[in-house]
């Protein structure tokens, strides 16, 4: 995975102080870097067993939809309050400061149905959380999560011991 960590880029303050922004555009922009993300994304979920993939907003996307169409699974989104056109269910969670909300359409999983969750990076886990809740509600189970980046440092797994995590780069 060496050509992630050479093409993942730190972007000081953004969005605002005191955070330093992973920044995996390069990663996207490069056929090598992105094929050998994607593959490595599914070698990392093998052997898990999962009906449908679950990308957070909105790299997510990029990657859970690349995955589905590799893995050929269904893909659902969790979305940023006010994006889904269909009835939603919403989960809040805390943030250093103030509040963050996300959805899902109230039909996206089936009871019994098994969902991994996909995104770029896993930072304090409160996102990754918010989103298995969000199938455990609608009666799903959480098969997994996986992401790009990790950054250990902040624990983030442990917000999330219900299923495996795994990811490609740790920092
Ligand atoms: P968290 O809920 O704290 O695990 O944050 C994870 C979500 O916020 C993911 O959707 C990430 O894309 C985004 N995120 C958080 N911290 C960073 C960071 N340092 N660089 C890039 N994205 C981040």
């Amino acid at each position: 995975m060496d050509i992630l960590t050479s093409l993942i880029r730190d972007i000081p303050d953004f969005p605002k102080k005191g955070i330093i922004f992973k920044d995996i555009t390069p990663v996207l922009k490069s056929p090598e870097a992105f094929t050998a993300t994607v593959d490595g994304l599914a070698d990392l979920v093998a052997d898990m067993d999962f009906d449908l993939i679950c990308g957070i907003e909105s790299r997510g996307f990029l990657l859970g939809t690349a995955m589905s169409y590799t893995l050929n699974r269904g893909f659902i989104p969790v979305r940023k309050p006010g994006k889904l056109p269909y009835r939603t269910i919403q989960e809040s969670y805390s943030l250093e400061y103030g509040t963050n909300t996300v959805e899902m359409h109230e039909d996206a999983v089936e009871p019994g149905q098994r969902i991994l969750i996909v995104d770029d990076l896993l930072a304090t886990g409160g996102t990754a959380h918010a989103a298995g809740a969000l199938i455990r509600r609608l009666g799903g189970v959480v098969a997994g999560y996986v992401f790009v980046v990790e950054l250990a440092f902040l624990d983030g797994r442990d917000r999330i011991p219900d299923a495996p995590v795994r990811s490609l780069v740790q920092y």
